[in-house]
């Protein structure tokens, strides 16, 4: 295993940074993960796009040829299905305090994880999600994919600890999306999903979504949800890069319908498998 760190690339207990290191002391830092499948990014573009919205969201520039260094990082990895996780930070001025002057060097930091290829699963192997319902703990700018996770990871941990996969967040009584991913609620054949608006991460995989249903002439439609409405949906998903679409079977022990994978997930799945297709064969 290779990670990069700020121009080489190396093996990670070679990769050290700083102890004042702006990342580490202040999650003033931004990242991205970004699934390649056989060696190849998937949606790279819009990854990147994201990244240069976080960057220039908290004032941090960083120009590379991020595809060049990627593709590099993957195929010293082997290639292969991987996610890769992209840093960059602030970096360091050698002390701890709050401004910083000048200009830093940021921190640019890469690795990758071996995955499973979502896609070549089949929809029979994807197991229905449970998930909790509870109090979005979190600032006011999630649409900054800031390292500051700590809300995300103590609500993670309350879904784990009620034996649940994800945990659905609540806002001023609205739905805004999952701790890791985006959500998804259909009704009488139309999917509705939080707008942008409500203070949510633009997931790549919420536009995918939205971009396939409506090729395939699917309604969206991108609206405030409360919770009370999942009680009486016909399906619930959440979606990310590295789990793609998935099925909530379950929402605090309840059934979501009948419990049962839907019909319309069924759809949307197949439309992805047939996307991933078209984009590895060409
Ligand atoms: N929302 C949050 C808070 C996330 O952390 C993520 C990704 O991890 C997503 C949504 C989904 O984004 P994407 O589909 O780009 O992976």
């Amino acid at each position: 295993e290779v990670v990069y760190l700020n121009g080489q690339f190396l093996p990670p207990e070679q990769a050290q940074i700083s102890v004042f290191d702006r990342g580490f002391l202040f999650a003033d830092s931004v990242y991205e993960v970004i699934p390649f499948y056989q060696g190849v990014g998937f949606r790279l573009q819009e990854h990147l796009q994201r990244l240069a919205y976080s960057l220039d969201a908290i004032g941090l520039q960083a120009e590379q040829d991020w595809p060049v260094l990627l593709n590099e990082l993957v195929r010293r990895n082997g290639g292969g299905n991987r996610s890769v996780y992209l840093q960059i930070s602030r970096g360091s001025e050698g002390r701890r305090r709050f401004a910083s002057e000048g200009k830093l060097q940021p921190t640019v930091f890469a690795c990758t994880t071996p995955i499973r290829h979502i896609y070549d699963e089949g929809a029979d192997r994807i197991q229905g999600y449970n998930v909790i319902l509870t109090d979005d703990l979190r600032w006011h700018r999630c649409d900054i994919k800031s390292t500051g996770l700590l809300a995300n990871l103590l609500m993670q941990q309350q879904a784990h600890r009620a034996g649940a996969d994800e945990a659905l967040l609540v806002r001023d009584g609205v739905l805004s999306e999952g701790t890791s991913s985006n959500l998804f609620v259909v009704r009488d054949g139309v999917i509705h999903t939080p707008r942008l608006s409500a203070g949510i991460l633009g997931g790549t995989t919420r536009a995918l979504i939205l971009e396939l249903a409506t090729d395939a002439g699917i309604p969206c439609q991108e609206t405030d949800l409360r919770p009370e409405a999942l009680a009486t949906a016909d399906e619930v998903w959440i979606s990310s890069s590295t789990r793609g679409v998935v099925p909530v079977t379950r929402i605090d022990g309840q059934p979501v319908a009948d419990g049962q994978k839907g019909p319309l997930w069924q759809h949307m799945f197949a439309l992805f498998t047939r996307f991933q297709h078209r984009l590895m064969t060409g």
